[in-house]
C-alpha cells in the first residue's frame, strides 16, 4: 500500500491545484479590467447614474428569460430582498433546508420570520418534499428551497405542495448557476430566484448577488424597492416600507458583465471534470459518488462524496485531513452539523430570544438534535471537495490517485 502524504509519503497532487481563492482557479482577466477601467474613468460608481448594473441585470434577465432582475451586494442580500418581497409578517414560518449556507437563514431571521427546517434527501442532499409536508403549520407562509452543490431540488412535488397550501417559493440558487430541473432553469420555477457572486461560486464579482422574478408588473417593480430602502426614486424622497440598501456597485457589475460571458464554459468544464473523476474512482469501495438524477442538470459547484463510515478505521474528519495533505482541499461535510444546530439560531438579537419570543410568535425555538435525521447523518458521512473549472486532466488523475490512496489505506 502506498505511503500517505500525511505519514511522510509523496503527495498525490503534483504542484498545486487551481483554487477559487485566486487567479489559478478564476477566469478574471482583460475584459473585466477593461470594463472596470471604464467605470473608474467615468467617475460614476453608483447604479443610480451608471449603465453597468443596468446592463448586468438585463444580461442576466435575458439569460434566464425573466422580466425582472435586481442586482444586490451579496447572495444573502438577494435572499433577504426575496423574503421581504414575498410579504411575510413577523412570526410567519418559512420552511427551508437543514443543509444550507447561513445566508439562507439570516435572510429569514432579518425579516423576523421563523426558520423551520425540513430534512434532506440522502442521495442529492436537497430538501425532501415529504418532510416539507410534515413541517407545514397554519403559520407557514413560504418555502426556501436550496439547490445544493449545483443539483436541483425535486421541484414538481414542492410546487404542488406550495399551490395546495398557497405558499410562496423562493429558490436559493447561490450554488446553482445554470442548474436545470426537467429542462427549466433553477430560479425560474418558484416565485423568486436568488443567486450569489461571492468569490467561491461559479462566477464572481468578489461579493454580489441577484434576484429574479417573472411576477406581474406591479410586483416586479416592488422587487427593486426591497433592495433600495423602499424608495421609488420619483420626485422627492419617499420610503414605502422597511428595506435595507443592498445595491450592487458599478464596479462589481463591470466584473459581472464579463464574468457572465464565461459562465457556460465554466459549467461545461466542471461537468466534464466531474465525469472524468467519477469514472476513475467509481470502483473505490464504500464511498458514494455524486449523483445526477435523470431530471437534473447538475452544475457541480462542489464534489461531495458520502462515505460508508462503518467500513473505515477513521472519521471523515481524518479522511479530509489525509486528502488535504495529498494536496486535495477537503472538509468533513459541507457543514459539521445541520444548520439548525448553530448557536446563531438561538442568539439572534442580543439576549432577547427574538423573533421566537415575540408576541407574534411566542414559542421557543425547537432546533434540537434528532430534528432532521438524514441531514445529521449526511454531515457525519460527507467528504466535501472544492471543485474547479480550471482543473486539467492531469489534476483529475492526481485527485483520483489521492482519493484511492487515502480510501484504501483507511478501509477496514
Ligand atoms: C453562498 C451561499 C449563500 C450566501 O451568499 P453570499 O453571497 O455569501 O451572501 C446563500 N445560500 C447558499 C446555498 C450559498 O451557497
Amino acid at each position: 500500500m502506498k505511503r500517505l502524504a500525511i505519514n511522510g509519503g509523496k503527495q498525490a497532487v503534483r504542484g498545486k491545484l487551481p483554487s477559487i481563492r485566486d487567479k489559478s482557479g478564476r477566469e478574471i482577466g482583460d475584459e473585466e479590467l477593461r470594463l472596470v477601467t471604464e467605470v473608474v474613468k467615468s467617475g460614476t460608481l453608483s447604479f443610480l447614474y451608471g449603465e453597468k448594473v443596468k446592463k448586468f441585470e438585463a444580461d442576466f434577465a435575458s439569460l434566464y428569460g425573466v422580466k425582472y432582475a435586481v442586482a444586490t451586494s451579496s447572495g444573502t442580500a438577494a435572499l433577504h430582498t426575496a423574503v421581504n418581497f414575498i410579504n411575510v409578517n413577523p412570526g410567519d414560518e418559512i420552511i427551508t433546508s437543514a443543509i444550507t449556507d447561513m445566508g439562507t437563514v439570516i435572510a429569514i431571521l432579518c425579516q423576523n420570520a421563523i426558520p423551520i427546517f425540513a430534512d434532506v434527501d440522502l442521495d442529492t442532499q436537497t430538501i425532501d418534499p415529504e418532510d416539507i409536508k410534515r413541517k407545514i403549520t397554519d403559520r407557514t407562509k413560504a418555502i426556501i428551497v436550496v439547490h445544493l452543490y449545483g443539483h436541483p431540488c425535486g421541484m414538481d412535488p414542492i410546487m404542488q405542495i406550495a399551490k395546495e397550501k398557497q405558499l410562496a417559493v423562493v429558490e436559493d440558487c447561490a450554488q446553482a448557476l445554470l442548474t436545470e430541473y426537467k429542462g427549466e432553469k433553477a430560479g425560474t420555477i418558484g416565485n423568486v430566484g436568488c443567486f450569489s457572486f461571492q468569490q467561491s461560486k461559479h462566477i464572481t464579482t468578489g461579493d454580489g448577488g441577484i434576484v429574479i422574478t417573472n411576477n406581474d408588473e406591479a410586483f416586479g417593480k416592488k422587487l427593486r424597492l426591497c433592495a433600495d430602502k423602499g424608495w421609488p426614486r420619483q420626485l422627492y424622497r419617499d420610503h414605502l416600507f422597511l428595506a435595507p440598501n443592498y445595491h450592487m456597485t458599478e464596479l462589481q457589475a463591470a466584473v459581472g458583465i464579463a464574468q457572465l460571458t464565461k459562465l457556460k464554459r465554466a459549467v461545461d468544464s466542471r461537468r466534464k471534470n466531474v465525469a472524468l473523476l467519477t469514472s476513475l474512482i467509481k470502483d473505490v469501495k464504500d464511498i458514494v459518488l455524486p449523483v445526477e438524477k435523470s431530471w437534473a442538470f447538475h452544475t457541480y459547484l462542489y464534489y461531495c462524496i458520502r462515505v460508508n463510515t462503518n467500513e473505515f478505521e477513521v472519521t471523515t474528519s481524518d479522511l479530509a485531513k489525509a486528502l488535504t495533505s495529498e494536496g486535495i482541499e477537503a472538509y468533513p461535510g459541507y457543514l459539521p452539523y445541520p444548520i439548525y444546530r448553530y448557536d446563531l439560531l438561538q442568539k439572534t438579537y442580543g439576549t432577547s430570544e427574538c423573533p421566537y419570543s415575540c408576541s407574534k410568535y411566542g414559542k421557543r425555538s425547537g432546533y434540537n438534535e434528532g430534528l432532521c435525521p438524514n441531514a445529521e447523518r449526511i454531515c457525519k458521512e460527507t467528504l466535501f471537495l472544492s471543485w474547479n473549472e480550471k482543473y486539467t486532466e492531469d489534476n483529475i488523475q492526481d485527485i483520483a490517485t489521492g482519493i484511492r490512496k487515502v480510501a484504501e489505506y483507511y478501509h477496514k
